[in-house]
């Protein structure tokens, strides 16, 4: 399988596909976006990709009626694209493009529709998952609005860069208060007595679909609740989740060891049964 584009509802090698020089989410970040697994030629919880893509645009202004069709037109030659392989299926949905005016006249322009299709490979998310990853913690400089998965992402971007300079692969950010958020690509999970807390969607995280898939199908491990930072000193395990790391233990923060400085075996536990609820809805 190669990596392919799609654009202007054609598939073409991703170092032709171009933006338009005054594409809205080029020029003001008016723009939502998802990423999905893909193998068997099924994206991985592809109707609440689609959903939460929707609620995002709405939260940019850009009006879902007026895309979703051509979205599902990309999802469908991409899934035919990818010839039953493992990939990593990326849409992007803009407010168009025209003459830049912050707000553009009448209804706005058409949306624009992007996507690639890029292998992925899941033995090294493996060799990840069992090896654990480091992390940094800061104070969160993201907008409130990280609820909605827009590319208004230069907040996460400082966070993760400063992480990379530590010598670390996520950074864990935390609000004014000292409530644990989420990483900068990815939920939180705090694990103490046997039970993995992750923040509530009240607060200004993303709704992680995979966080949301654990709260549904391992309810007897995962809970809801906030975490005070002081509560890391605490925990036994900690781990991180998002489509692209789903169940990855977190061994060290700021260059101290979290438990024994491996992934704990709540952590293990729910990356096998993660594993397991992709496997099955992929036909395996
Ligand atoms: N939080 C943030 C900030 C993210 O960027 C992501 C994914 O990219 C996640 C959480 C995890 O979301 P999901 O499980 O839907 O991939």
């Amino acid at each position: 399988m190669k990596a392919i584009a799609w654009v202007d509802g054609s598939l073409i090698p991703p170092e032709e596909a171009r933006v338009p020089l005054e594409d809205r989410g080029f020029l003001f970040g008016e723009s939502a976006y998802e990423a999905m697994l893909v193998r068997n030629g099924r994206a991985f919880s592809l109707e609440l990709h689609l959903s939460r893509l929707e609620r995002s645009a709405e939260g940019a202004r850009i009006v879902p009626a007026r895309f979703m069709n051509r979205v599902r037109d990309a999802v469908k030659a991409l899934l035919q694209a990818s010839e039953g392989g493992d990939a990593l299926l990326y849409l992007q949905v803009t407010g168009g493009s025209g003459p830049r005016e912050h707000l553009p006249a009448g209804d706005g322009h058409s949306p624009g529709v992007y996507g690639t299709l890029r292998p992925f490979d899941h033995v090294v998310l493996r060799e990840n998952q069992r090896r654990g990853l480091r992390a940094i913690l800061r104070q969160d400089r993201r907008w409130p609005n990280a609820t909605w998965k827009t590319t208004q992402l230069l907040g996460n971007l400082l966070g993760k860069r400063e992480a990379a300079a530590a010598g670390a692969e996520e950074v864990l950010l935390h609000d004014a208060d000292g409530a644990l958020l989420e990483g900068g690509s990815t939920s939180l999970f705090v694990v103490c007595g046997g039970v993995a807390i992750t923040t509530p969607t009240t607060r200004n995280i993303l709704p992680g679909i995979t966080r949301s898939l654990l709260l549904e199908h391992a309810s007897d491990r995962v809970r809801e609740a906030d975490i005070d930072i002081r509560f890391l000193a605490a925990s036994d395990e900690v781990f991180v989740a998002s489509t692209t790391r789903p169940v990855m233990g977190v061994i060290e923060i700021d260059g101290r060891k979290v438990g024994n400085g491996k992934p704990g075996p709540v952590t293990q536990e729910l990356a096998r049964r993660f594993g397991e609820l992709m496997a099955a809805a992929w036909g395996e």
